[in-house]
């Protein structure tokens, strides 16, 4: 190779190997793209036509039209390099950390100032539900509820251990290394081997789940007691098939939930 040959070359590897690093840190980070979008699908075709309305023009400042176009906006602000800061002064709002398995929400110890996800919810549904607050801040609010509520249905963001949700649980899956939040981030949806929009249709079609619950408190506690009782934290370090087929009809069911949910916050916020 020349040289000029060479560094092309190297700059091309310098950069997949940043896009490799960029896709492995946010993976590790959020509950994953897909499964934020299939719960602002659901969640959308669960409005009312008031709400639904309105929703559209909230949309319409985000430069969007769809729930599910913004149901990733809270984790994508960590790449950009202008929202760096803001990124970093809402980063505590995705999770709660419980303090023991009895997953008991004592706000002033796991919550205090209102920096966790429960608190998040309320803060931004109650910004959604001002009229007399400017739009662009409510449009802001809005694409806020759609994704903390996704994340407080992922158990590993209210969970109890100490292992910052996972990410400090080490596995193996296919012959690599990972971690317990990442697993549950991406590859136990991404096992039902459908795009998100036809797994969202699927999870769509399915009979409604008989739920009345309201808070988000109740939400934290219900995933941290998956964590202590649904086999979410695995016998052995290797994640096989087996483990994902376990666990996915667990997902699928905090993803329905969450899609309800949210759009019961969205209906009382908009109506
Ligand atoms: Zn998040």
């Amino acid at each position: 190779m020349t040289s000029a040959a060479l560094r092309m070359h190297a700059h091309r590897l310098g950069w997949l190997a940043s896009m490799l690093a960029l896709f492995c840190s946010t993976a590790a980070q959020a509950w994953g793209p897909a499964a934020h979008r299939i719960v602002a699908q659901l969640a959308e075709g669960q409005l009312q036509a008031d709400a639904r309305v309105k929703v559209r023009q909230l949309l319409t400042l985000s430069d969007a039209r769809h729930l599910s176009d913004v149901a990733n906006w809270a984790d994508d602000l960590r790449e950009d390099p202008d929202q760096r800061e803001f990124a970093r002064a809402t980063a505590r709002l995705h999770y709660v950390n419980f303090a023991d398995s009895a997953c008991r929400f004592e706000a002033d110890r796991i919550c205090a100032n209102g920096q966790c996800v429960v608190a998040a919810i309320d803060h931004y549904a109650a910004i959604l539900a001002d009229s007399s607050r400017p739009l662009a801040e409510r449009a802001e609010a809005l694409r806020f509820v759609v994704h903390f509520v996704g994340d407080v249905h992922q158990p590993l963001h209210a969970g109890y251990r100490p292992d910052r949700g996972g990410n400090q649980y080490q596995v193996r899956i296919d012959g690599k290394g990972s971690n317990l939040h990442s697993v549950w981030d991406s590859r136990v949806t991404a096992s039902a081997r459908l795009g998100w929009s036809r797994h969202a249709e699927r999870l769509a079609r399915m009979a409604p789940l008989a739920d009345a619950s309201e808070d988000p408190v109740a939400w934290a506690r219900q995933s941290c007691r998956l964590t202590r009782d649904a086999g979410i934290y695995p016998d052995s370090r290797n994640i096989d098939s087996a483990y994902l087929e376990r666990m996915r009809p667990i997902a699928e069911r905090q993803m329905r939930l969450a899609g309800k949910r949210l759009a019961n916050v969205l209906n009382r916020a908009l109506d």
